[in-house]
């Protein structure tokens, strides 16, 4: 088990860890197999798609026009970031799994893993869990 450790700057931001997972792969001895990307947070979460500026922030717009910030949500009592927990909740998940051959993460030409940040800036820990797997005979 490999932890990442992710300083986000933003109060929502979208970081790109597609190179930090690489390189852990990289470093195991897994050539063939799946890894298992996992937020260990309530308030963050995972999406694979396009790294493209504009592309971030219209996921970042459209989060806020489902999920406006400004709402009085009973978890608003609690601690002021209900905001986060459903955009988390009800948008993203908590983990994204990744196929490994030859040593590389199988990605499309445009995908790349990102960690969505809902109630920063703060200190993120990202758990990957790199697992090999059986040859397939065929
Ligand atoms: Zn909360």
């Amino acid at each position: 088990m490999v932890n990442l450790e992710v300083r986000t700057n933003e109060p929502v931001e979208i970081v790109d860890i597609t190179d930090h997972v690489q390189e852990a792969v990289w470093k195991s001895d897994v050539t063939h197999g799946i890894v298992l990307v996992f937020t260990r947070h309530t308030t963050t979460g995972l999406l694979i798609n396009e790294n493209e500026p504009n592309l971030i922030r219209d996921i970042l717009d459209h989060m806020e026009e489902l999920v406006p910030r400004g709402k009085s949500y009973r978890h608003n009592t609690v601690d002021r970031n209900a905001h986060s927990h459903l955009r988390s909740s009800l948008l993203l998940n908590p983990s994204v799994t990744v196929p490994i051959d030859a040593g590389e993460l199988q990605l499309g030409p445009w995908q790349r893993i990102l960690l969505v940040e809902l109630d920063g800036p703060r200190h993120r820990k990202v758990t990957l869990m790199i697992c090999p797997c059986e040859r397939e005979t065929v």
